[in-house]
């Protein structure tokens, strides 16, 4: 089974968010279970330096902006990586969607444009590679316009699978970007990828795969309603029978306590209490807050409302009442929101720290040095934050919802008996909800015995790849049954 896999993020190539951790292990579980894969991701600046890279193909230069290349390198778990490569498109500083101020890049429709009909074009019959796709699986609206291209050219196409992550952003663009993208406007109706007279590529994702499949069932079942089919509901309940919900994986060798290079000190079961209270020492240290007895809660987490930093900053105060609790927050997002977490740090210097920007290394050391993490999602397809804390003996403190729901066990009378309990979940998203909750949390660390069982129960679950990986090769063997899943002896060569 040959899968062009294509995601406008890879870990650790480059990463705004999840989708990058899931990019950059997915792929490896899928060559375990026999595909014969290849990433793609647009050359962004730095990129190339990183993965090492040759050229393979030409694809000419169907938008003006100079020719597109298709490079290749193989990333350190194996996987071959292909980038598209346009200097005038890719080449700057700044993120993969947004410059250094935050504000999305103007070309963008023309930057995913391309990196879609490059895609298109590595499935088509036309590819100058020998290597043609059985399945093209793309991820998020970055990746929806391939189908487009293959439905507009009438050629021979791969089984599509169009991955959601996020259904909140629609990737949409005026109607006057329809030809400027090479798109024939017998596509820009309804049933293609017209959505409020608008171009969109998620609508385009969504229009032309074979399967849908998004990052938890519960996710898959609420997208299939307002308000988080975010508009696409009608269309997505419509396509029930092709719509599943797989849960992302953790990548365990990534998120080890055990054997982390970020940590103050590296722990394991055995060493559990010592490592969390010497990585939580450390941890104040760093961030600047004098040491303490109580719970340190914590924010890792791209600042927006959907993560329901607003809940966080009104719920605060109270959360806050005992001089002894801190909280540590590193995130980036809205600006609003990240000023209005410095003056919550400014107004209680001894208690609050918090670190606008993104750093992969303070990531891992918060969740080691925390008691606690929260994460009031308003919705949340996956999350991986509450899955790594697990791990880490960080108890999640989260709103029921999305993925959410499917991995975090409230602690209640009986999931502490019965020994399933791994985390505190609160129904509402409002801010007495959430405030309720952590003071639950905060509850049970006082008692060190029944705080560690949950401890335990939370470090003992395991969402690693391997069934994931199983369920996404089942639904390609849906897609495309005539394929053989041969081992991946073609990894070799092009
Ligand atoms: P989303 O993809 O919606 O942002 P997830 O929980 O699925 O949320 O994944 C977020 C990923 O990004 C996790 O790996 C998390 O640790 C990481 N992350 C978020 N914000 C930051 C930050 N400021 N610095 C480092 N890592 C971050």
């Amino acid at each position: 089974m040959k899968v062009l896999f294509t995601s406008p993020e890879i870990y650790p190539l480059a990463k705004t968010g999840g989708l990058a951790d899931v990019a950059g292990s997915l792929p490896a579980a899928l060559l375990r279970e026999g595909a014969d894969l290849r990433l793609l991701m647009p050359a962004y600046r730095g990129v190339t330096e990183t993965l090492g890279v040759r050229p393979v193909a030409s694809l000419g230069d169907p938008f003006g902006t100079g020719p597109i290349a298709i490079l290749e390198g193989t990333l350190a778990n194996g996987v071959k990586t292909w980038l598209v490569d346009n200097p005038a498109l890719y080449d700057r500083d700044g993120g993969p969607y947004q410059d250094q101020d935050g504000t999305d890049w103007p070309d963008n429709h023309l930057r995913f444009g391309a990196f879609n009909w490059a895609a298109a074009r590595l499935s088509s019959a036309d590819s100058p590679l020998a290597w043609h796709p059985d399945i093209l699986h793309g991820n998020d609206w970055q990746c929806g316009l391939a189908g487009a291209y293959l439905a507009a050219w009438g050629e021979q196409r791969p089984g599509l699978l169009f991955s959601i992550h996020n259904m909140v952003y629609p990737g949409m663009f005026p109607p006057e970007t329809v030809p400027e993208l090479g798109l024939p406007w017998s596509l820009y109706v309804v049933d293609g990828v017209e959505y409020w007279s608008h171009l969109s590529f998620l609508k385009a994702g969504i229009v032309y795969a074979d399967k849908i499949a998004t990052v938890s069932p519960t996710y898959a079942r609420e997208i299939q309603d307002a308000p988080n089919g975010c508009g696409f509901e009608g269309l997505l309940a419509a396509r029930a029978r092709d719509l599943s919900g797989i849960l992302n994986g953790a990548d365990y060798k990534v998120w080890d306590p055990g054997r982390d290079p970020a940590l103050a000190q590296p722990f394991d079961d055995a060493g559990l209490e010592a490592g969390k209270a010497a990585n939580k020492a450390a941890l104040l240290q760093e961030m600047g807050l004098p040491p303490s007895k109580g719970p340190v809660l914590a924010v890792v987490s791209r600042l927006s409302e959907q993560k329901g930093m607003d809940l966080i900053l009104s719920a605060m105060p109270t959360i806050l009442a005992e001089p002894e609790t801190r909280f540590v927050l590193l995130g980036t997002g809205e600006h609003g929101l990240e000023s209005a977490f410095l003056a919550l740090a400014d107004a209680r210097p001894g208690q609050v720290a918090v670190h606008v920007g993104f750093s992969e290394g303070l990531s891992h050391r918060i969740l080691a040095g925390a008691d606690i993490l929260l994460m009031p999602s308003r919705f949340e397809p996956c999350g991986l934050t509450q899955i790594y804390a697990m791990r880490y003996g960080t108890l999640p403190v989260v709103h029921r919802t999305g993925g959410l729901a499917d991995t975090v066990i409230d602690t209640t009378y009986d999931s502490l008996l019965t020994g399933t309990a791994t985390g505190f979940v609160f129904d509402q998203p409002t801010a007495s909800a959430l405030q309720w909750c952590a003071e639950r949390a905060i509850g049970l660390f006082a008692n060190p015995a029944q705080w560690r069982k949950v401890q335990d129960n939370a470090r003992r679950q395991t969402f690693d790849w391997e069934a994931s990986a199983r369920d996404y090769m089942a639904l390609y063997r849906r897609i495309r049954p005539n394929v053989a899943v041969a081992r991946a002896e073609s990894q070799a060569h092009v």
